[in-house]
């Protein structure tokens, strides 16, 4: 039995005195929870904030983005080492809001993988269909383009460190979710494509779902078999919301 996974995307939302209220209430929220693991991502500045506010806590922490060079002269730029200094589990990588904003593409998110891999970082690989491409029913297309490009550029046991987040783009921010019943269908095709590699590592991945997830959906969306928890954007800036779709995993 695959453990659940709630991580909070804060995007670039927060303030050092609206942080504290929240964590403070999502820690007290879900200090009970034994079967779920939660996490918030956050902006670079607050890392140190955070990690002050989680140390010793059952909430972990992570980025929202990173280099994939180790140091160097890359004005702007966070090196993974950096995150490490800060306590980060996590870093999500390849967001659709890195993709289509950023212009960042397959290879370049690959190479942030490998970079978080190595530097023990455990990647939250984001995933997902635009709405122009699920009109054009390619979304398995699309979802395994994405991901076969990290799988060659690492292998597939790199996976057994690492999380993927289904996040159609059409349900982000939008308030449009998928259905359990068609986020269980990529979820599975996802499952199903790393099986073909390997068995043993499609079993125990972790693969989350975001878009759009609230309070109301979270529990019949964390309920499909292989929907094992959820990358929550909106929802993550308010403690009760986040709270209560944590205890959606159990
Ligand atoms: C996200 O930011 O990854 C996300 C899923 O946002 P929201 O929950 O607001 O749709």
């Amino acid at each position: 039995m695959r453990r659940k996974l709630v991580v909070g995307n804060w995007k670039m939302f927060g303030r050092l005195a609206r942080n504290k209220a929240l964590l403070e209430g999502v820690m007290s929220g879900v200090s009970a929870l034994r079967n779920t693991d939660c996490a918030v991502c956050v902006p670079y500045p607050y890392l140190g904030q955070v990690q002050t506010l989680l140390q010793g806590s059952n909430v972990a922490w992570g980025a929202q983005n990173m280099s994939q060079h180790e140091e160097g002269a890359y004005t702007g730029e966070v090196a993974p080492g950096m995150l490490l200094e800060f306590g980060c589990k996590y870093v999500i990588l390849g967001h659709s809001e890195r993709r289509g904003i950023y212009h960042e593409g397959d290879e370049m998110i690959a190479l942030k993988f490998e970079a978080a891999i190595k530097a023990g970082l455990m990647p939250i690989l984001c995933v997902g269909e635009t709405l122009e491409e699920r009109d054009a029913a390619v979304t398995e297309e699309v979802v395994a383009r994405q991901l076969d490009a990290i799988v060659k550029k690492v292998g597939v046991k790199a996976l057994e460190n690492a999380v993927i987040a289904y996040e159609p783009v059409w349900a982000i921010g939008t308030g449009k979710t998928a259905s359990p019943d068609q986020a269980q269908a990529v979820h599975a095709f996802i499952r199903q494509r790393v099986a073909k590699l390997d068995g043993q590592i499609a079993q125990g991945l972790c693969i989350l779902y975001g878009g759009s997830v609230k309070a109301a959906n979270a529990p019949e969306l964390f309920s499909m078999p292989d929907i094992d928890g959820g990358l929550i954007g909106g929802a993550s800036l308010v403690a009760e919301d986040f709270v209560a779709i944590c205890r959606a995993g159990k």
